[in-house]
């Protein structure tokens, strides 16, 4: 079965009777939520919790929404925040934007569409990699899948993370050494006449791709296209 996070909210409310209301419907959909009541409190949490996404209110006790979102941004954090505003008020709505939030509801929203905007906002903050490309040769690394020409080509665990490495490091040389750090962030054996291995492998395998692996010697490798880009 496939193990889903759950997400982590962290609401700031501090109209107790909402934010009950809004945590029982959050927890019923699956997060976790945590509640405080003042912008104190939130700055504080912000600081030492892992949370997936705030919700918080403009008008609290003590520092208020925005300044909350300034200073998580002043310290350099992309978490996503949704603002609550009591008023349609442009103003701050405008305001809340250019202090670094990303989504915001008018009160009284519906449960419904806060459900739905914090989805969204968290699964815009884990955009999917991007897509590499040298010469005929496609990664996805989402789906794990290399292509040449749009033909798929089949690579084994190993061969996939080298390839990646060096598709990632396109037209730079990479010592054997950076290559197995890459590959096995935990800490397992592998040798660089193991990496050779892999090499030699992805060589025959991307051999009509219009790329090269170059043997730097004593030292790595050095991927690059050796036919023209196309225009
Ligand atoms: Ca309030």
């Amino acid at each position: 079965m496939k193990t889903e996070h759950k997400m982590h909210v962290l609401l700031v409310e501090d109209d107790m009777v909402l934010a009950d209301g809004v945590a029982r419907i959050l927890r019923g959909h699956g997060m976790v939520v945590d509640v405080v009541t003042n912008g104190d409190d939130a700055d504080r949490a912000l600081q030492s919790r892992e949370v997936s996404v705030a919700v918080l209110d403009i008008g609290l006790p003590g520092i208020d929404g925005f300044e909350v979102v300034r200073r998580l941004r002043a310290r350099g954090s992309s978490l996503p925040v949704l603002l609550l505003t009591a008023r349609d008020d442009v103003q701050d709505r405008v305001r809340g934007l250019e202090t670094g939030a990303d989504d915001y509801l008018v009160k009284p929203f519906a449960a419904p569409e806060l459900v739905a905007r914090l989805k969204a906002l968290v699964r815009r903050s884990n955009p999917r990699p991007a897509e590499l490309q040298l010469g005929g040769l496609q990664l996805d690394p989402f789906a794990r899948r290399a292509t040449i020409d749009g033909q798929i080509i089949e690579l084994s665990a190993r061969e996939w993370a080298v390839l990646e490495y060096l598709m990632q490091h396109a037209s730079r040389v990479v010592s054997k050494q950076q290559i197995i750090d890459a590959i096995l962030p935990w800490g397992e054996e592998v040798t660089l006449n193991a990496v050779e291995v892999y090499v030699s492998r992805i060589r025959a395998k991307i051999a009509q791709a219009g790329i090269a692996i170059k043997t730097i010697r004593g030292f790595g490798y050095m991927l690059e296209p050796t036919r023209p880009a196309q225009e």
